[in-house]
Parts: structure tokens; sequence; C-alpha cells
């Protein structure tokens, strides 16, 4: 049997989310129609809107703009704000979805300042406040990092860019945080906040952009009024019906999921340490996600234990972003400082919420006979 261990790239849509799916399924017209097929689907929707806002903590009158997911509403929001000479603050260790338009922008004439996070991997608002000038239009800091787990303090940051600049857009990629713990984008003080269903549940290919009430941002897409005429073109219903299932699904269990995630992640870290030598996990003594745990195993590569773990039907992931069939080494932990070695012997195993103690333990197991396995060999 297969042992997903690698949350943070999808979590797979459960058992009780495709039957309530196909329920809904024969609602589906578009939802832009004015017959009854029409309006089902409108308001089937609207209520997916409302479950999202309650599991985020989105006042009633902030827009969420339901996107194809995370990719799109980061690209939006880099879009909007990059028009001409601005100056933009993010980090060296977001997602390439906000890196690379961000590059783009760049060759098109914006300023853009990227901040290192510290040796843990957390970007932190003494090291923001100082890049902000009058003319910064953007500030964007993820939430959590999709590789090591590290969370940002979000709050502090808007606070110090604020003070900075008060007219400046304050964004957060917010994928890996949303539904792993709770959130209120009420008290961040952030402007707009990215979030993707596949992360928590939901159908891939669809996300959303939370957008606080009066901030004025310009559509990607162009086209029909759909969306606060924000993202023109039919909605995904399907997608959009998911995630508002999602969304309830993981507000009602939250503090249970959170447990279980926290103690499958605290067992396979208790059962590592102690099962194989010369190991390191990054970001251990700051604030991480609860599922996420990201360890360098010395002299192992990354890439040959995961797929050494594929042929036992254990499913990790290592730091690599594999775009182009040439893995390219995580600059996420480049970022931290650690050199090429140790970056590419860097995997990351991540939790469900469904998981427990108990996992952990045996992926710890199977992990170390593997790494051992393979060290004999060397
Ligand atoms: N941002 C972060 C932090 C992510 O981890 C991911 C996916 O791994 C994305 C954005 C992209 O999400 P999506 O697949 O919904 O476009």
């Amino acid at each position: 049997m297969t042992l997903d261990l690698d949350a943070n790239a999808t979590y797979a849509a459960g058992d009780s989310l495709r039957e309530k799916l196909f329920a809904e399924w024969r609602k589906l017209g578009n939802p832009s129609s004015l017959h009854r097929g029409g309006q089902r689907a409108k308001a089937a929707v609207e209520s997916a809107r409302e479950k999202l806002r309650a599991l985020v903590g989105a006042g009633a009158r902030d827009q969420i703009v339901f996107t194809s997911g995370a990719t799109e509403a980061n690209n939006l929001v880099v879009a909007a704000l990059s028009v001409g000479a601005s100056h933009i603050v993010s980090s060296t260790i977001e997602h390439p979805c906000v890196l690379l338009p961000l590059k783009r922008a760049a060759n098109r004439g914006a300023s853009v300042t990227l901040v290192d996070p510290n040796s843990n991997g957390e970007i932190d608002s003494a090291s923001v406040s100082p890049q902000i000038t009058a003319t910064t239009k953007l500030v964007s800091i993820m939430a959590a990092n999709n590789e090591t787990g590290v969370i940002n303090d979000i709050e502090c940051i808007s606070r110090a860019v604020r003070t900075a600049n008060s007219g400046a857009v304050i964004h957060s990629d917010a994928a890996q945080l949303v539904g792993k713990l709770a959130l209120d984008f009420s008290k961040m003080g952030l402007d707009s906040m990215t979030i993707s269903g596949h992360k928590f549940g939901a159908l891939t290919g669809v996300g959303a952009l939370v957008i606080r009430e009066g901030v004025d941002l310009a559509p990607l897409i162009l086209g029909g009024p759909q969306e606060h005429k924000l993202r023109g073109g039919t909605e995904n219903v399907l997608g959009i019906i998911s995630i508002g299932i999602a969304a309830d699904e993981v507000r009602e269990g939250l503090a249970r999921r959170e447990r279980s995630m926290r103690e499958a992640r605290d067992a396979f870290e208790r059962g590592i340490k102690e099962l194989v030598p010369r190991i390191d996990i990054n970001g251990s003594s700051v604030n991480r996600l609860p599922n996420t745990s990201s360890v360098f195993i010395d002299g192992i590569r990354a890439d040959d234990l995961l797929v050494a773990l594929d042929l036992e039907g254990v499913l990790i992931s290592s730091g690599a972003a594999c775009s182009s069939g040439k893995p390219e080494p995580s600059h996420v932990l480049s970022a931290m400082g650690q050199d090429e070695d140790r970056v590419k012997s860097t995997v990351r195993v991540s939790f469900r919420g469904d998981q427990d103690g108990e996992v952990g333990t045996r992926a710890a197991r199977v992990i170390s006979s593997i790494v051992s396995r393979m060290r004999r060999l060397k």
C-alpha cells in the first residue's frame, strides 16, 4: 500500500469530498445563465465563497476571487502592481509563481528587492522594513514555506511595512498555511492573500485570492464580468464547489487535524533522529507548519532516496524543482546559506491531517532502513 508523505505537494481529495461533489454534479449549469441550471450553479459558487471566507477569516466585504490556483492568484497580484517603474519587495524563498512574475516585472522596468531569510529559513520583519521606500507599491512575503514549513510572522511584517509606507499593498502567499493552522485574514494586516484548493483537500486547479475591502487590483485575465470583474471566464464550478466542501471539512476538524499532523511529524522526527546518524532538520528551532519536516541526510542524494522509496511505495519530495527534466537544487535552502552538497541531500516529508503518530513512526523506520542500505552500498 502506498504511504503518501507528500501532503505539501497535493492533499488528494478524500472519499467524502468525492461523494458530496457527485451529488452536486447535476446542478452544474453556467453560473452566468439566467435559467434555473445557471442560477443553481451560481448559488453553489456563492455558497463556496462563503465557506472559504469562514475558513480564512475574511470580512463580509472583502472580496474572494476564485482562480485556477495559487499560481494565478500570485501572478494576478504581481501583474497588477508592477506596471511601470514600481518598487516591489519580496523574498528569495518565495514559490516560483511569485519569483518568476517578479523577474519579468524587473525585465520590464520594475525595481525588485528580494530579502534573504535567516539561517532558520525565516523572513524577519527587521530585514523587510529597511527595504521599504516611499515608492514601494507591493510587499509580498509568503506565510509558510512549502519546503521547510517555516512560518513567517506576517502580522509583525505587515505592521512594520505599514509604518514604513502606509500606501504599499501587502500580499502573502498562504497556499501552505491554509488548512494546516487556523488563520484570520482580518487580523493579519494584509491587503491580499493567496489560497490553493488542492493543498487542503479540494480538487486540483482551483484557488483564490482574498482582497481586502477597498484595495483596487486590475484583472490578469480579461473577458466576461465574472468574479467581481477580476477574473474573466466561465468559472470552474466543480472545482469551486470542491473548495467550499473542503473548507467546511477543514474548518470543522482543524484542531483534530492539526494535532494528528503534529503527532505524525514529531513521531517521525523522533524516530529518524534515533535511527539515522548524521541528519539535521531544517528550521526545527523556529515556528513551523505542524506537518512538515525538511531533513538533511548526510551522504545521501535526495533524488536517489526518493526513487528508492518510491519503489517501496513511499512518496516523499526532494527540495528540487523539476520543470525542465533537470532538477534544480532548492533555491530556498540555498538562500538559507546552505552549501550545494547539503541542499542536494535534503528531503521533505509532509503529513496529512488524517495521518497520526503511528504513520510518523512507520515513515521513520522505512526511511531509516533504506538510508542504512544506501550508506552500506557506498
Ligand atoms: N505557493 C506555494 C507556497 C506553493 O507551495 C504552491 C504549490 O506547491 C503554489 C504557490 C502553487 O499552487 P497551485 O498549484 O495552486 O498553483
